[in-house]
């Protein structure tokens, strides 16, 4: 599930890249079309994976129509996570499982992990306001840790790094459950007319997330002041896994996303 190199090679010969290395030394892999534009990232959480198919999917229609001229996409933000989630301990390095079963409360059900691999919450690693949100965690857990420090983790950097050096316009932050769109910082949001297309766009509500900080979302609007959205995909009465199943249901929304942003310029 944590898409390899080979595979991704085929079917994306002349956009992969890579943009930085992961705690366990695994790539993070991006499809890159043009330069700047557009980012796209997914399964930052790692239960969340259906988002990575998404992505994919997304980058695949890119490919094939030329939606975007300018446009990343980064299926997979969260490789060791995501890998945790779906494998359990096994895709651990040797040195490390023993922590790792320790964070997890001696459970080796990694199927509810949200974290990287050493147990922090890149969602909340970014520099916007960090820590200072409602449930933040100051000690490794599956969910909820902030890290010892904003941007403390490589896969956070890594993110940090893409974004400062394409010079994105605008970010989409894929995550699974809810059905919903979040977007703006702290209740601003500078693209009202924007906001409610992509809402019925892809026909999920908008809300307000006051008490979110330390996202990526949060820093591409705090930090580098372009308008940034997050999705929850998907029922919420559904599974993490069970989610596949909409896949071509969530798919036409991805590219119907796609066309607006197109609509939009950007
Ligand atoms: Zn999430």
């Amino acid at each position: 599930m944590y898409y390899s190199y080979e595979e991704l090679k085929k079917q994306f010969e002349h956009e992969l890249i890579t943009i930085g290395k992961t705690q366990f030394n695994r790539n993070v892999w991006a499809i890159k079309f043009g330069s700047g534009g557009v980012l796209f990232q997914g399964a930052i959480h790692a239960r969340e994976h259906v988002t990575a198919k998404l992505i994919l999917n997304m980058a695949e229609y890119n490919k094939k129509h030329g939606i975007l001229k300018n446009a990343c996409f980064v299926p997979v933000s969260n490789p060791d996570g995501v890998e945790l989630s779906i494998k359990g301990i096994q895709s651990v390095p040797i040195w490390v499982r023993k922590n790792v079963i320790d964070i997890n409360k001696q459970s080796e059900d990694f199927s509810l992990w949200k974290a990287n691999g050493m147990g922090v919450d890149l969602n909340l690693n970014f520099d916007a306001e960090w820590g200072k949100g409602k449930g933040n965690l100051r000690y490794p857990n599956p969910e909820g840790y902030i890290g010892q420090k904003p941007e403390s983790e490589i896969e956070t950097q890594n993110l940090v790094r893409l974004t400062e050096r394409e010079g994105y316009k605008i970010t989409f932050s894929f995550h699974a459950k809810g059905e919903e769109l979040y977007y703006g910082f702290k209740g601003v949001d500078s693209q009202k007319e924007l906001t409610k297309s992509i809402s019925e766009a892809i026909g999920y509500r908008c809300v307000e997330t006051p008490l979110s900080v330390g996202g990526f979302k949060d820093w591409c609007v705090f930090k580098k002041n372009i308008p940034a959205y997050t999705i929850e995909f998907g029922r919420d009465d559904m599974g993490y896994v069970e989610l596949y199943r909409d896949i071509d249901a969530l798919t036409e929304k991805c590219i119907n996303l796609l066309k607006t942003v197109a609509q939009y310029g950007y």
